[in-house]
């Protein structure tokens, strides 16, 4: 998973969304205003404008792996129908993790989501990544001495830890990333921008954020940057703001 930055939508579409949000909606008829909103275009827009925030392999927000084909709630719209127009709870979603959340959306004893939201957070702050099997789990926070909750809860709802295909995907990206680190490591002066960019044209899963975050910091060949080439450990860091 990676954080996403969510841009501004087009002032007309953004003012379509204000109308369709000022609607009232319940339960009852959300899924039939949705379904006949989905086909305009300015939800059209919208869809493209998630898809861009993915780069050009429009990969789902959930899992990084797969083409974010639809528009996803992250708030499902079923439960709360108030929040179906509404920018800031649209993510991008590919069929699979559509399918996995559907209106599962566990909350805290706070109210607040026990879901990673790559769009408001930084989803490895909760989530730890498993090199040998490619799959994702929940990030162990030492201050709680215990798994992180929201972590927990995001790898059972989108099952991040038993997906084959995904964690095959995680895995190749991860060998890419460390191979290029390496040869890094073998050049006599690293140029730090270019191997930052490589590693972002590399990275289709959002693993910088990992390699270059607390847990990689300690692992090879990710230390050895970290503690012999300090320019080129802070363009990479950068680049996972
Ligand atoms: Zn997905």
């Amino acid at each position: 998973m990676r954080r996403v930055h969510r841009p501004n939508l087009p002032g007309q579409i953004q003012a379509y969304l204000d109308r369709k949000a000022h609607v009232s909606v319940n339960s009852a008829n959300i899924e039939r205003r949705w379904k006949s909103a989905r086909k305009t275009k300015s939800l059209i827009t919208v869809l493209g404008t998630l898809q861009s925030m993915m780069g050009p392999r429009q990969r789902c927000m959930y899992c990084v792996d797969s083409h974010g084909s639809d528009i996803e709630h992250f708030w499902p719209k079923g439960t709360y129908p108030a929040r179906a127009f509404v920018w800031s709870n649209m993510l991008l979603c590919c069929t699979e993790c559509g399918r996995f959340k559907l209106d599962r959306f566990p909350l805290s004893t706070d109210g607040l989501p026990l879901l990673v939201n790559p769009s408001d957070e930084d989803p490895w702050e909760h989530l730890d990544f498993d090199p040998d099997t490619g799959n994702l789990t929940a990030r162990y926070i030492v201050d709680q001495d215990a798994p992180s909750a929201k972590g927990e809860e995001t790898v059972k709802i989108l099952q991040l830890d038993r997906r084959e295909g995904m964690a095959e995907g995680y895995r190749q990206t991860f060998k890419r990333i460390v191979a290029r680190v390496n040869a890094a490591l073998a050049e006599d002066q690293i140029d730090p921008q270019q191997l930052a960019d490589d590693l972002l044209e590399y990275d289709d899963h959002g693993l910088m954020g990992w390699c270059f975050g607390p847990v990689g910091r300690h692992l090879s060949p990710f230390q050895q940057l970290h503690d012999t080439a300090p320019a080129a450990w802070a363009a990479c860091e950068a680049t996972t703001a």
